[in-house]
């Protein structure tokens, strides 16, 4: 064990940079704290301009050898690396568990088996990519994707490696490489991954991981004029800043934010399905950009709904994210946790009424804020309209279904909707009036890697998923050649 190595729940986690093939340190650092006991995890490299023109030099140096491998190479590659996140699932759900307080059982049976499935999936995709060529007056038309160049990947907190993975994965194949930097908060698996993939045998400098904050670190990446793709998960004000930087180097940029979603519960939907629908919103302790935190229910079944929803949320277990029968875990951060509660307070000072929870959990303590519903909220409120991050649903009711549309689409955001509902004509009208990047109807959260995930209006701008991310990621070429014997068009 060096200086440089922690120790989370027995797996040893490095806590430097991994730049150009080598770990490498900076002369400050920052704590690492678990959100689960306040226990500090490490002392972890803190990033600024220095590492971040090493990473960018380093991803620019291995970039024409990678792009040059050729597909089947980079796709043996990424399935090494899956194949390392199987090996290593176990070390790796605890420390995302430890790091974001999010529930080992989901790290383990959902998240982990995603992470190794984001990397397979990209590497079936390179193999499969190809367009029909295209004939004009003889001539063919051959489009191609070229790889970028160097790709900087930010990345948030609340499901690290999931949402790391799911931009390095396409950016990898697609030839690029890639400096990625992780969320302050939960920087320890980002340095996992770089283990497994330099056990893969990834070439130095193709995969490079800059810790330290994002006006430290995360600005002097973004706004690197060797950087020839910019892509963004986490909160609106920031991807302001970072489009600036972007727009200032003509980089093409991907955002991915945040949202205030809804649920519809029509009359005639199952109603144990949409009360099953509402409870999973607090999933992560809310802390999920698609989250439905606002749930719209028709009023001739608004008691009964309510009632059920009430007595399924009060029943949920709050507690340690280690232990099997826990439902909801602490929130992130200190801040965050007065973050929500200062939401509460303001909407309960405006009128609210809180249905269940409405405070921080008095036994549990430290950063566990209880499961709240609020209803009496009017849709101008804060409550309703600016996104919470936390376990806080607010009920409204709605009288039909142009009332329904109307308060779905009443907000800034445009990230996802669900619908419930017994009537598939009503399914079909609706969907298509809703304003969002992703709609479900009757169910939430499934969706195939091949399908674009992104959100409308504040909620982002561009798409993920497969063809999308490789749209993004490479300079797609259109190489047209005359016919045998052309002679020109004289
Ligand atoms: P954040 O914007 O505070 O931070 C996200 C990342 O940006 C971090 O790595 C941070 O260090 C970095 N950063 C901060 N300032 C920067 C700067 N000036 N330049 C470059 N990088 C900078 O967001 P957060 O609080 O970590 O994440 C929560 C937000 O993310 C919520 O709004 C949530 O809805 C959103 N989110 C969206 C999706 C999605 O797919 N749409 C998924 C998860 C989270």
């Amino acid at each position: 064990m060096t200086e440089h190595i922690t120790t989370v729940a027995g797996v040893a986690v490095d806590t430097r940079h991994w730049i150009g093939g080598e770990r490498v340190a900076s002369v400050r650092t920052f704590t690492d704290v678990s959100p689960i006991d306040g226990s500090t995890l490490g002392e972890i490299a803190r990033g600024g301009a220095t590492e971040a023109e090493a990473a960018v030099a380093a991803a620019r140096t291995a970039f024409p050898g990678w792009a040059a491998t050729p597909r089947t190479e980079r796709a043996r590659l990424l399935r090494a690396i899956a194949d390392g996140v199987d090996k290593r699932l176990e070390d790796l759900a605890i420390v995302e568990t430890h790091d974001n307080g999010a529930l080992l059982r989901s790290h383990r049976r959902g998240v982990m088996p995603r992470v190794a499935h984001n990397f397979r999936f990209f590497a079936d995709w390179l193999l499969r990519l190809e367009h029909e060529d295209f004939t004009t007056r003889g001539h063919t038309n051959h489009v191609s994707w070229d790889a970028a160049g160097p790709s900087v990947l930010i990345t948030p907190w609340n499901a690290p490696l999931m949402l790391a993975t799911w931009k390095i994965a396409p950016a990898l194949a697609a030839g690029n490489t890639v400096v990625l930097k992780p969320a302050e908060w939960t920087p320890l698996t980002a340095s996992l991954i770089a283990d497994i993939a330099a056990e893969a045998g990834l070439p130095a400098g193709v995969l490079n991981v800059v810790q330290g904050y994002g006006a430290e670190a995360g600005s002097a990446l973004v706004s690197h004029p060797d950087v020839r793709r910019i892509s963004f998960t986490g909160s609106v004000p920031t991807a302001r800043r970072i489009a600036g930087a972007a727009a200032a180097n003509l980089v093409p940029a991907s955002f991915e934010l945040g949202g205030k979603s809804p649920l519809l519960v029509f009359a005639d939907a199952d109603l144990d399905l949409a009360v099953d629908l509402a409870v999973e919103q607090y999933d992560n302790a809310g802390q999920v950009c698609l989250a439905a935190s606002r749930v719209l229910v028709e009023a001739p079944v608004a008691e009964e709904f309510t009632r059920r929803l009430v007595e399924q949320t009060a029943r949920l277990r709050q507690g340690d994210p280690r232990e099997e029968a826990t439902d909801i875990g602490p929130n992130i951060h200190p801040r965050q946790l007065e973050k929500i509660d200062g939401f509460v307070r303001r909407a309960l000072a405006a009128g609210a009424r809180a249905l269940v929870g409405g405070t921080p959990h008095e036994k549990l303590g430290g950063l566990y804020y209880r499961p709240t519903l609020l209803t009496g909220v009017a849709q101008d409120s804060e409550i309703v309209q600016e996104e919470v991050f936390g376990p806080v649903l607010t009920l409204q009711t709605f009288t039909d279904e142009e009332e329904a549309v109307h308060l779905a689409n009443d907000t800034r955001f445009g990230l996802a909707a669900t619908v419930a509902t017994g009537d598939r004509e009503r399914a079909a009208r609706v969907t298509a009036r809703l304003v969002a990047g992703t709609v479900w109807v009757n169910c939430f959260f499934v969706r195939d890697l091949q399908a674009p995930f992104g959100g409308s209006r504040q909620s982002g701008v561009g798409r993920e998923g497969g063809t999308w991310s490789f749209d993004f990621y490479c300079d797609i070429k259109n190489t047209v050649s005359a016919p045998k014997g052309w002679k020109g068009h004289g």
